[in-house]
């Protein structure tokens, strides 16, 4: 038995009927940019995040930058955010000619530590960007009011999170506004790349629908100097069959972790902690372990997919050297950074591969045990 940690291909298959026709019809409709399944998207992605607007874009990086723009962060300006995450999050910043300004991660949730944060502003304070990392929401309630009390944009990097809540609000909520990627092996995941920004602020949604494509206000007249960052038709209506399946999907994987929580309870791992006014949707299922790359490698001689999302912090990459951080400047992302590892969650799964995974990591700690 093989336990991957992505299986796109059956799931393909499950939703093949419902989803063929409709790609059929965009082909044969001749209309492949910002059409009718675009806006169709963004109204239903909208509706399910309790949004006003969303504006569908080319990938979650490009909805990132598109928001930073939209939000005026430019040169000069300092914008807080999380060392433990994709690189997208720091990478738009830099890319808009801003200064990342890392603060610590919570070492339960890997999210943005709120009690650092204030500590970290200064004068060119622009903006907050946390992640709601895993599939759990970032501590966005407390980091509002912190961007509130000093004047600051609280943006949230939801790409791992659709469909999670936050005191049973959706992502989003808490945020002036939060940004979507739709990269296949999200929980809600095109064909290809595409992203979304949702917001109920009507200048930032104006802004980005402006400036993906080009900053263009009306034809061929330009207020910005814009970007090629449209959502395709073809990836739209994808999407869109997609969709009806993601809150039975985000239930699948939450059953599959109450497995792991169950098969693994007394297991020398560190389980992920789903604080209990978060409604997680394990985007990933990340355990913590002394011997992580050890447990990783007798994971896959049995056949057992695992990962590790981050191998690195920001602070420590080679790209991100000029920032002038140090090791043991976060020591918690740095930490977290060695020993977690994400298990197969995925909705494809059956109860025999999460049974094998759990079983294959107490084969380890029992030989780990043993060694001792
Ligand atoms: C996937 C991801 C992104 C980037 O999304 P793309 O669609 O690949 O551009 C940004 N931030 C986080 C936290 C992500 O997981």
């Amino acid at each position: 038995m093989q336990v991957r940690m992505a299986d796109l291909g059956s799931q393909y298959r499950r939703i093949r009927d419902e989803l063929e026709p409709m790609l059929l019809e965009v082909l044969a409709s001749g209309r492949y940019i910002l059409g009718e399944h675009v806006q169709a998207l963004e109204d239903e992605v909208a509706q399910a995040c309790n949004a006003r607007f969303a504006v569908g874009v080319s990938s979650g990086t490009d909805a990132l930058k598109l928001t930073l723009r939209a939000v005026g962060i430019q040169p000069g300006d300092e914008v807080i955010t999380t060392p433990f995450t994709f690189v997208s999050t720091t990478e738009v910043i830099v890319q808009l000619g801003a200064t990342p300004v890392f603060v610590d991660i919570e070492p339960e949730t890997y999210n943005l530590d709120p009690n650092l944060v204030e500590a970290a502003i200064t004068p060119r304070t622009r903006a907050i960007l946390p992640v709601s990392l895993y599939g759990q929401s970032a501590e966005m309630r407390a980091l509002r009011q912190i961007a509130d009390r000093y004047g600051l944009w609280l943006i949230e990097d939801a790409a791992q999170a659709i469909g999670a809540r936050h005191y049973e609000e959706p992502i989003g909520a808490f945020a002036h506004a939060a940004t979507l990627s739709f990269f296949p092996t999200k929980n809600l995941g095109a064909a290809g790349d595409a992203g979304m920004v949702i917001t109920n602020d009507e200048q930032i949604a104006r802004k980005v629908r402006s400036l993906r494509v080009h900053g263009m206000n009306s034809a061929y007249y330009y207020e910005d100097i814009g970007y090629t960052a449209r959502l395709d038709e073809i990836q739209a209506v994808i999407l869109r069959v997609k969709m009806r399946h993601l809150r039975e999907w985000t239930e699948r994987r939450r059953y599959h972790a109450t497995l792991y929580r169950t098969l693994l309870a007394d297991a020398p791992v560190q389980l992920p902690c789903a604080r209990p006014y978060n409604y997680h949707v394990y985007h990933q299922f990340t355990v913590r372990v002394a011997c992580r790359d050890e447990l990783r490698t007798h994971l896959m001689q049995r056949g057992v997919e695992s990962a590790v999302y981050y191998p690195l912090p920001l602070h420590l990459q080679p790209a991100y050297r000029f920032l002038g951080y140090s090791v043991g400047d976060f020591p918690c992302a740095e930490r977290a950074a060695s020993e977690v590892l994400s298990l197969p969650i995925h909705s494809e799964l059956t109860e025999d591969q999460i049974a094998l995974v759990a079983q294959s990591i107490w084969e380890f700690t029992q030989q780990e045990a043993l060694a001792v």
